[in-house]
C-alpha cells in the first residue's frame, strides 16, 4: 500500500481523505494543517505520523506538548508544509491545501520523488509551467482530485482515448447558488446566500469561487495544465444536478462522459489507489428511478470571472497568476464581510490591469506580483 502525506488534512477535502485512508488501510506518514490542533491530535493518535507541520505558530506549539507522549514530531511555522512535503517518506502527496501557498510543498514534494494528487487548484494555475516541468524533471504522476478533472483523466485513461484524438474538453459546472441571476440581483446577495452550494458541500473559499464563477474559470485553467488542451477547446455547460462531472469530445464527435453522484471521496480514491479501481461505500446512481439531467449555457455577461480566466491563460505568463491572487484577496475580504459580492468581480478584473504583464513566471516573482495583485485590490477598495 502506498505511503501517504496529507496536506490541508483538517479542510474539507482534508477530512474526507481521511476517511479515505481509513476505509483503504492507506497508511498516512505525514499532515500537515494550518491551525486545527483538535483536530489533527486525534488524527495524529489515529494514524501515528511520523510528521505533521502546523502553520499557525502558537497553535503549533500547543500540539507538541499535547502529543509529546507519541512518535510524531511536530514542524511548526510557515516553511514546515514544504519541509514535511519534502522530508516525508510518503510515496504519493494530496495537497489540499486553499490557495496558492500550496506551490512550494508542491515543488518540494515533486522534486522529492512522490507523486502528487492534486485537490489544491491555486498552485497549478498560478504556476502550472513550473510544476510540470518538475515532473517531468521527477518522472513523478500528477493525478487530479478535482471531480471535473478526475472525470477527464478517466475518460482518457485508457490506449484508444489518447489526448491527440481530443477535440475539445467540455467542463460541467452546477452553476452555483445564483445561477439565472442578473448583475442588479447580484448586488444584493449576502455571504450567507453565497455560502450556500446546491450540490457540493465545500471549504468557504472554493464556495464562493462556485458562487461567481471564479472557480470555473480557474477549472479551465486547471484543464489546459493538466491536459494540454488550449482555452479555445475547452466549454462550460451549466449542468445543475451535477451528475456528469465533465465529458471529452474526441475529433469523431463521440462523447465520452463520466458520472455519479456528486461525492469527492470517489476522486479521492481514484487518485489514492490508481491505477487500480476498488469497490467504494459511495451511493451508486439508481437507475430503476426516473430522473432527468439538464444542461444549459453560463452567462458570461454576468459572471464575468469565467471570460476573464480564459483570457488570462491565453494571455499567459504572470497573468493567471495575478488574477488568481486578487481573487484570493477579495473573496477573503468578502468572506470578512467587507466588500459586496460583485465587487469581487470588479476588483479582481482591475487588479489583473494593473499589475504589470511579465512572460516568464519563476517561484520569485510569483511572489512579488502576488504582493502587487493584494496590493493592487486593496488599494481599490480604500479609494
Ligand atoms: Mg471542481
Amino acid at each position: 500500500m502506498k505511503k501517504l502525506a496529507l496536506l490541508g488534512s483538517t479542510g474539507s477535502i482534508g477530512t474526507q481523505t481521511v476517511e479515505v485512508a481509513r476505509e483503504k488501510n492507506i497508511p498516512i506518514t505525514a499532515l500537515a494543517a494550518y491551525s486545527n490542533i483538535k483536530l489533527l491530535e486525534e488524527q495524529i493518535r489515529e494514524f501515528n505520523p511520523k510528521l505533521v507541520a502546523v502553520v499557525d505558530e502558537d497553535a503549533g506549539k500547543e500540539l507538541k506538548i499535547k502529543v509529546s507522549d507519541t512518535d510524531t514530531k511536530v514542524l511548526i511555522g510557515e516553511n514546515a508544509v514544504t519541509e514535511v512535503a519534502e522530508s516525508s517518506d510518503a510515496d504519493i502527496l494530496l495537497n489540499s491545501l486553499m490557495g496558492r501557498c500550496g506551490i512550494r510543498p508542491t515543488v518540494a514534494a515533486i522534486r522529492s520523488g512522490k507523486d502528487i494528487a492534486m485537490a489544491n487548484k491555486e498552485p497549478l494555475v498560478a504556476a502550472g509551467d513550473i510544476i510540470l516541468d518538475e515532473v517531468k524533471r521527477a518522472g513523478v504522476k500528477l493525478l487530479p482530485v478535482d471531480s471535473e478533472h478526475s472525470a477527464i483523466f478517466q475518460c482518457l485513461d485508457g490506449e484508444h482515448n489518447s489526448p491527440e484524438f481530443i477535440k475539445r474538453l467540455i467542463i460541467t459546472a452546477s452553476g452555483g447558488p445564483f445561477f439565472g441571476m442578473s448583475r442588479a440581483q447580484l448586488e444584493k446577495v449576502t455571504l450567507a446566500d453565497a455560502l450556500k452550494h446546491p450540490t457540493w458541500s465545500m471549504g468557504a473559499k472554493i464556495t464562493v469561487d462556485s458562487a461567481t464563477l471564479m472557480n470555473k474559470g480557474l477549472e479551465i485553467i486547471e484543464a489546459v495544465r493538466l491536459f494540454g488542451v488550449p482555452a479555445h477547446k475547452i466549454d462550460v455547460t451549466v449542468h445543475r444536478q451535477s451528475i456528469v462531472h465533465s465529458m471529452v469530445e474526441f475529433v469523431d464527435s463521440s462523447i465520452l462522459a463520466q458520472m455519479g453522484n456528486p461525492n469527492m471521496k470517489h476522486c479521492i480514491a481514484f487518485a489514492l489507489t490508481y491505477p487500480e479501481r476498488q469497490p467504494s461505500l459511495c451511493t451508486p446512481l439508481d437507475f430503476t428511478k426516473a430522473f432527468s439531467l439538464t444542461f444549459d449555457t453560463p452567462d458570461e455577461d454576468t459572471f464575468t470571472l469565467l471570460p476573464l480566466a480564459k483570457k488570462a491563460v491565453t494571455l499567459g505568463g504572470n497573468a493567471p497568476a495575478v488574477m488568481n491572487s486578487a481573487n484570493e484577496e477579495a473573496v477573503a475580504l468578502f468572506l470578512k464581510e467587507k466588500i459586496r459580492f460583485t465587487d469581487i468581480f470588479t476588483l479582481v478584473e482591475q487588479a489583473v490591469n494593473t499589475v504589470p504583464h511579465r512572460d516568464v513566471v519563476t517561484l520569485d516573482n510569483l511572489e512579488e506580483d502576488d504582493l502587487l495583485a493584494r496590493e493592487a485590490v486593496a488599494s481599490l477598495i480604500n479609494n
